[in-house]
């Protein structure tokens, strides 16, 4: 009788599926986004992102707390300003929202990895990311104020930086800018291949970003492209990028397994805000079993490629694991 293979004996037991898996999560995996903004004692729910918050300063200190308790991988910072205008100028103010909140943070737990988002639509009327003329985003006076934003945020503590605007060479501006101010071991997390995706929803809510005329389409990825983004990906390590992202992940699983292929440096993924409600709104109608389908979906943005995963889920699934 011809040997039959029987794949099915490493599955027999749950000690030697353990033994086999091939991906696991780790808490460590993850990176928590948080929204700060002004005023005091204000922690309100994201209506579209149930389990969010923005939060002022001393109530983003509780959340804080609880993701170093929970040993979470780091936190991605995002801040909502009093103040919009033209070109975005409160993004580097060094009392700007980020900036406090990073001098804070880095007061209280300087071993927690703390990243900033550099982006300038928060922050201008017009909620592009950066300067507009005559309906036009302008790309190359929008990196000097992209790396004054970054450098702003490295000043107040910041270990690494996200630009996450998409400008063509922000990436090289943002290294110069921070070498030349002796901020050379603050690390770029790119978003180097950041599609023009219907999945920001909920964010634009939670960011207060959405542009107020047109679309992002002159800079975000058209979602039907696979090797522009390879190229993007290419162009931001050649000015230096550490961390190269995709964003979002579970629609674009192939595009993060081809960065897996094509380059040797840390991949990251941002779970975005329209798949985290996704299946909040299932899970709340019980449609599906929230736990069990986010493990399954942080799994394979793991598998894809990722090493780090930018999650709303970050505080739940680090529960999750830690009990499993
Ligand atoms: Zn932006």
């Amino acid at each position: 009788m011809d040997l039959i293979h029987r794949p099915r004996r490493l599955r027999t037991t749950a000690g030697i599926r353990n033994l086999v898996r091939e991906t696991k999560l780790n808490k460590e995996d993850f990176i928590y986004p948080l929204f700060v903004i002004g005023g005091e004692g204000i922690k309100e729910e994201i209506p579209s992102m149930p389990g969010n918050y923005h939060c002022s300063l001393d109530q983003l200190m509780i959340e804080v707390e609880e993701i170093v308790k929970l040993g979470i991988g780091g936190i991605l910072l995002f801040g909502i300003p009093d103040h919009k205008d033209e070109i975005g100028s409160s993004a580097w103010s060094e009392d700007g929202i980020v900036q406090q909140a990073c001098r804070k943070i880095k007061e209280e737990y300087p071993e927690l990895l703390l990243i900033t988002d550099v982006c300038l639509c928060q922050y201008t009327s017009h909620g592009h990311c950066g300067t507009l003329e005559d309906g036009c985003l302008l790309n190359d006076p929008t990196l000097e104020n992209l790396a004054k934003v970054a450098l702003s945020h490295a000043k107040a503590g910041a270990d690494m930086v996200a630009p996450s605007d998409m400008m063509d060479g922000r990436v090289i501006a943002i290294r110069e800018k921070l070498d030349q101010a002796c901020y050379d071991d603050v690390a770029i997390m790119s978003y180097s291949a950041k599609y023009a995706s219907a999945f920001y929803g909920p964010f634009r809510d939670a960011a207060h970003s959405a542009p107020k005329q047109g679309d992002r389409k002159s800079y975000q990825m058209d979602p039907a492209n696979s090797d522009e983004a390879l190229r993007e990906m290419k162009l931001d390590l050649d000015e230096s990028a550490d961390i190269i992202m995709v964003k979002p992940a579970l629609a674009y699983l192939d595009i993060i397994r081809r960065a897996k292929d094509n380059f040797i440096t840390p991949i990251a993924a941002y779970n975005v805000s329209g798949e985290y409600a996704m299946i909040k709104a299932a899970a709340e109608k019980d449609w599906v079993n929230e736990k069990a389908i986010v493990l399954e979906m942080l799994t394979s943005i793991k598998r894809a490629g990722a090493e780090i995963i930018i999650t709303y889920w970050a505080k739940d699934a680090a529960k999750w694991i830690n009990d499993y």
